[in-house]
C-alpha cells in the first residue's frame, strides 16, 4: 500500500504488544519503546502475593491468540504475564522492542514526531501509538512518620520479595481489589494480619472454576469450543455488568446489589458485618470480586481496623482511637494516579501545544483515542475508555483496528496528518458527561473513576455503542492535512493532493 511509514509504540504491555502485532501484520515498520526490562506492563509491574485477574481468563486474551491452557476461570498474575511474554515471542515482537529506555519527549513537526528517550536516543516517526496503561503510576499518600517505621513498608506495586511474610505481623492499607487479593493471600501466612479500611467495599462473589486436563485438551483440539466458552463468558459479563454501570435504575444493577448484599450477610459477627457494610451502592466503586476475602478477614488472626490512621510510628500504625497496631510489614494498597496516561512523557503537538496544558483539567480524547492538535498520535486504553470489570484486551483490540484505519489513510497518501477536530471532541465530551448522570459511578461514592470535577473518567455509554463507534472512523470528525499543502480540512471531504487538487 502506497507510502511506507514508521510507527513508534510506547509501552510493551498488553496493548503495546497488540499494536506491534497488528502493525507487522500490515507490514508497517514499528519500534516499541519500553522503559522496563521485559514485556507485560501491569502484569510485569504488579507481583504481589495473591495477584490474579478477576476478568475471566479465556476472555482476557487476544482474539487471535486464545489460550486453551488456563487452569482456572480467573488466572493468576504470573500466568497472565507468561501468556503475554509468550505471545510477544511467538509473534516475533521481541526484536522490535527497545528495552530500558524511557521516552521522555515527543514533539510534532511537519507530519511526524521527533522522539527523545532518557538515554538521549532520538528518532523520527510518522505515527505514535501510546500504549502506556491506565493503572500505572502508584498513588502513595503521605502518612506522618512513615520514614520512622522500623519494619518494611512498600506500595503493592513495588513488592519487596526479600521481605519475609510467614509468621509476621502484616498490615495492609486500603480495601480495593488489590487489598482484597492481598488479604486472601496473606492471612494464611501471617501471624497477625490487619486491614486498615477507610471505606468499606462491596464484594461480589464469583466461584473460581478450575479447568481439568480434559477441558484443556478439548479447547486445544477444537478452537470452536474454546471460542464458544469465550462468547459465553463475555456475554455473561456484558449482559450482567455493562448495563448495570450505565443505568443505576437497571435490573442488572439491582441483581448485582442483591448478590453483594447476600454475600455480606455471610459475615457471622454483626459488628464486623456492620463495619464491612458500604454506605453507597454496589459498583459505584469498582466491584471487588472475590470468593475468599470475607473468609480471610474472619480468621482469628485477621482484624479489620476502621479507626482512621493517625500516624506511623517505629513499631507500627497509630490510629485515631489511640491504639498502636504493631507491625513488621506495612503494605500500601492505595491504588494509582489514574490521570497520567502517557505522561510524564512531554508531548508537544501542533504549534507547540503541550499535552500537559491541554489536559490541565483532566485527560480527554475523542473516542478515547485522538486529541485535537496532536496529529498522528493515538492512545490505546486512553482517557475515558471502557474500564472496570471488562476485558481491556478486547477494548484495546477494537481501538487498534480503528486507529489502523486512520493510519491506512496516511499510507494511501490521502493525508499526512490526522487528528480529531475540536468540535468532535467537544461533542463527544458533552454527550459523555450527559450520559454520566445516569451511571452508578455518580450515585454517591468517591472512586478512582471520578475526575477532579466529579465526572466519571470512563466510557459512560453502552458497550454496544463502544463497539459501533470503533468500527470505522467518521472522517467528518477528523481534521486532515494533505502532503505539502498548507490547507487543513475538516471532515476529510476537502483534502488536497500533493499538487493541491481536490481528491474527494
Ligand atoms: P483502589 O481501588 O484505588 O483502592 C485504593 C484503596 O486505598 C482504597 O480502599 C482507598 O480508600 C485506600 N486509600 C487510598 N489512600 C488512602 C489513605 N490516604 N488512607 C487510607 N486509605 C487510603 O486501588 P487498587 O485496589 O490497587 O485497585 C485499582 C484498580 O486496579 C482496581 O479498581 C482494578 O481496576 C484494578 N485491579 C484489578 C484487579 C483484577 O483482579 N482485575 C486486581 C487489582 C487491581 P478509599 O476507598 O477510602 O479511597
Amino acid at each position: 500500500m502506497g507510502r511506507s511509514i514508521r510507527v513508534a509504540v510506547i509501552g510493551a504491555g498488553m496493548a503495546g504488544i497488540l499494536a506491534a502485532i497488528k502493525l507487522r501484520e500490515r507490514d508497517i515498520e514499528c519500534v516499541v519503546f519500553e522503559k522496563g526490562d521485559s514485556v507485560g506492563g501491569t502484569w510485569r509491574e504488579n507481583q504481589y502475593p495473591g495477584l490474579a485477574c478477576d476478568v475471566a481468563a479465556h476472555w482476557y486474551t487476544y482474539s487471535f491468540a486464545r489460550n486453551p491452557e488456563w487452569d482456572s476461570l480467573m488466572a493468576e498474575g504470573k500466568d497472565i504475564r507468561a501468556y503475554f511474554e509468550r505471545v510477544a515471542r511467538d509473534f516475533g515482537i521481541m526484536p522490535l522492542i527497545r528495552f530500558n529506555d524511557e521516552v521522555v519527549q515527543l514533539r510534532f513537526d511537519e507530519a511526524g514526531w521527533d522522539l527523545l528517550t532518557a538515554s538521549g536516543h532520538t528518532d523520527r516517526f510518522d505515527v505514535v501509538i501510546a500504549a502506556t496503561g491506565v493503572l500505572h503510576h502508584p498513588n502513595i499518600p503521605h502518612f506522618d512518620g512513615i520514614e520512622t517505621f522500623s519494619g518494611a513498608a512498600f506500595h503493592s506495586v513495588h513488592w519487596d520479595h526479600d521481605v519475609e511474610l510467614d509468621g509476621k505481623r502484616i498490615g495492609v492499607i486500603g480495601t480495593g481489589s488489590t487489598a482484597a487479593q492481598l488479604t486472601s493471600a496473606l492471612v494464611p501466612r501471617a501471624d497477625q494480619f490487619q486491614l486498615f479500611q477507610r471505606t468499606a467495599q462491596w464484594v461480589m462473589p464469583r466461584e473460581n472454576i478450575s479447568y481439568t486436563e480434559e477441558d484443556k485438551a478439548r479447547f486445544r483440539e477444537n478452537p470452536a469450543v474454546l471460542e464458544e466458552l469465550v462468547r459465553e463468558l463475555r456475554s455473561k459479563t456484558l449482559e450482567g455488568f455493562a448495563n448495570a454501570v450505565i443505568d443505576y435504575d437497571s435490573p442488572e444493577l439491582a441483581a448485582i446489589e442483591q448478590l453483594c448484599q447476600e454475600n455480606l450477610e455471610t459475615i457471622r459477627d454483626p459488628d464486623l458485618r456492620q463495619r464491612l457494610t458500604p454506605s453507597y451502592r454496589a459498583a459505584c466503586k469498582r466491584l471487588v470480586i472475590s470468593n475468599t476475602f470475607y473468609d480471610a478477614i474472619q480468621q482469628p488472626n485477621a482484624e479489620l481496623v476502621t479507626s482512621p490512621i493517625e500516624r506511623v510510628e517505629p513499631e507500627g500504625l497509630r490510629t485515631a482511637d489511640g491504639q498502636l497496631h504493631e507491625l513488621d510489614v506495612l503494605v500500601l494498597a492505595t491504588g494509582f494516579k489514574v490521570d497520567r496516561f502517557i505522561r510524564p512523557t512531554r508531548v508537544i503537538g501542533r504549534n507547540g501545544v503541550d499535552l500537559d496544558a491541554v489536559w490541565a483539567d483532566g485527560p480527554k480524547a475523542y473516542l478515547s483515542m485522538s486529541v485535537p492538535d496532536f496529529p498522528n498520535f493515538f492512545l490505546l486504553n486512553g482517557p475515558n475508555s471502557p474500564v472496570g470489570n471488562f476485558s481491556l484486551v478486547e477494548v484495546a483490540q477494537h481501538q487498534i483496528e480503528y486507529i489502523l484505519q486512520l493510519v491506512d489513510g496516511i499510507r494511501r497518501g490521502e493525508y499526512t496528518e490526522v487528528s480529531a477536530t475540536e468540535e468532535a471532541m467537544q461533542q463527544f465530551e458533552t454527550e459523555r458527561c450527559e450520559a454520566a448522570q445516569k451511571t452508578v459511578w455518580v450515585t454517591g461514592c468517591d472512586s478512582w473513576y471520578l475526575d477532579k470535577q466529579g465526572v466519571p473518567a470512563s466510557w459512560t455509554f453502552s458497550y454496544d455503542r463502544f463497539e459501533q463507534e470503533t468500527k470505522a472512523p467518521r472522517m467528518q470528525d477528523y481534521q486532515v492535512h494533505a502532503a505539502h499543502s498548507s490547507t487543513a480540512s475538516q471532515g476529510g471531504v476537502r483534502e488536497q493532493d500533493q499538487a493541491g487538487r481536490r481528491v474527494k
